[in-house]
């Protein structure tokens, strides 16, 4: 019996949520502690953002299925882990603020004998001056975003109904930026809604990227194996662009994003203007600020973080240079060193390095993506494990490209028609089976034993 603290209900902790609660003895409680009311669906967000998908179609209410699966649901943030206790009380605990209507801005301290930290990444559009809903650009990383990046999208494709001729920029908004798979699915999805739209010609759609080659995806790029034959991400990548007249520009770092405008340095150190009438740029991820305390008030944050705020586990953190990095640098057990009670996982644990070739540009601007975490590398290491052997799993997997560096013996298979419309059904597969499976709980689980 034990009391299990999981902080975060995204796609990992709600994962690790649902398993603890088939497997954990009679007698244990489990705690969610998460800020929002809705779970979402985050990878259909990039339907939302053009309109195909409302909104609550990739939402759910998290607090009807915690009390049927007999979990304790907190709307609240977590603040602060006190892993050995505080003067009061030696178990361990947790500072939450709740945000919940009624509640929102009362803090309590509770005790867990196990820590699941799963709380995932800031959007850190800060980090980019004018980048985000909030300055001068758009955003599909929320379904909130993504219903405002759609009503843009439809303006635009209105103004060019009338003759306009109209600029888009999807990309990333940093140097440092991760997941720029789902700006790749985002930008093929607008160059479909504006060919619907019969707009196509009006557009110059860009795919402003801080890949170096088309196809690295954070990952150093992929080999894809189909019918006996291998084909490089770059070469499928770029052949795609091409088919679609999507321009694009890689290894950018975005500098700043005023009003129509993003300013770009690239790896040759020039520096560049775009002036733009839509840009949906992704942000940087960081942690979510999590404070770590020992008994006595003294922050012990930096042994338990890595300076972006992610939560270092079980990984090579020893910084050695990249003609040494292995797949074995990335975590197994996703436990805190020294910890055997607190875990992180998805994107709240820290990578040990990035995996795409590290990049400069002339000037010393930082231009690489980082580590991609993808859905079923947050799921896996939620406890859980995607073998459906779908199409589904194939999309999820997570990609470690390079064989000899990374000998994990993992390959991506799936070909062009499963990025564009079964991608699609994968999504919306994938986004059923977390809503109506996990409304019919419990006798449901995601994973065949
Ligand atoms: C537009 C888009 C499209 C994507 N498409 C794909 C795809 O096709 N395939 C794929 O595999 N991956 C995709 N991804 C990546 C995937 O969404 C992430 O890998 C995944 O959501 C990470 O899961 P997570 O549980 O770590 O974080 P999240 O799902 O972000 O969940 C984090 C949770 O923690 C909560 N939280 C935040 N702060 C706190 C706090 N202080 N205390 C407690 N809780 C907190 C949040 O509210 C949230 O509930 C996409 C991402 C984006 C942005």
């Amino acid at each position: 019996m034990a009391d299990i603290v999981i902080l975060g209900a995204g796609i990992s902790g709600h994962t690790a949520a649902l398993h603890l609660s088939r497997k954990l003895p009679p007698g244990s409680t489990i705690t969610v502690v998460s800020p929002n009311a809705d779970w979402n669906w985050i990878p259909s967000n990039i339907w939302v953002g053009v309109g195909r998908m409302k909104a609550k179609k990739v939402l759910f209410k998290l607090a009807p299925v915690y009390r049927r699966l007999g979990v304790t649901f907190h709307q609240a943030k977590a603040t602060a882990i006190w892993p050995d206790g505080d003067e009061t009380d030696q178990r361990p605990g947790v500072d939450i603020e709740f945000t919940e209507p009624g509640r929102a801005g009362q803090t309590q301290r509770i005790r867990y004998d196990f820590l699941i930290n799963a709380t995932g990444p800031q959007l850190k559009f800060g980090m980019t001056p004018g980048l985000g809903p909030e300055g001068n650009s758009l955003s599909v990383c929320t379904a909130d975003h993504a219903v405002h990046t759609a009503e843009e999208l439809k303006r635009v494709i209105e103004e060019m109904k009338q003759g306009a001729e109209r600029t888009l920029v999807v990309g990333m908004g940093h140097g440092i930026c991760t997941c720029e798979g789902a700006a790749f699915e985002y930008v093929f999805n607008v160059d479909h809604e504006l060919r619907a739209a019969g707009v196509r010609d009006k557009a110059r759609l860009i795919y402003l990227t801080n890949e170096a080659d088309l196809g690295d995806f954070g990952v150093g790029g992929m080999v894809f194996k189909q019918s006996g034959y291998e084909t490089t991400s770059k070469l499928w990548t770029e052949s795609l662009f091409r088919e679609r007249g999507v321009e694009a520009i890689v290894g950018a770092h975005v500098e700043k994003v005023e009003p129509g405008a993003v300013h770009f340095e690239t790896l040759d150190g020039k520096h560049h203007t775009l002036n733009f009438d839509f840009a949906m740029l992704l942000p940087p991820f960081g942690g979510v600020g999590l404070k770590a305390f020992a008994p006595d008030g003294t922050d012990i944050s930096d042994t338990m973080f890595a300076p972006n705020g992610l939560m270092k586990v079980d990984a090579d953190y020893s910084g050695k240079p990249y003609d040494q990095w292995r797949a074995a640098d990335w975590p197994s057990t996703y436990q805190v060193p020294g910890r055997d009670n607190i875990w992180a996982v998805g994107i709240a644990f820290a990578p040990p390095h990035q995996i795409s070739t590290p990049r400069k540009s002339a000037n010393g601007t930082v231009i690489t993506p980082s580590p991609a975490k993808l859905g079923a590398a947050c799921v896996a290491s939620a406890g859980a494990d995607l073998r459906t052997g779908s199409a589904a799993a194939m999309v999820m997997v997570p990609v470690v490209p390079d064989k000899e560096r990374f000998p994990t013996g993992r390959d991506l298979r799936y070909t062009r028609g499963e990025i564009g419309l079964s991608g699609h059904w994968t999504k919306l597969a994938l986004h059923y089976m977390f809503i109506y499976k996990a409304k019919a709980l419990p006798g449901w689980h995601l994973i065949p034993e």
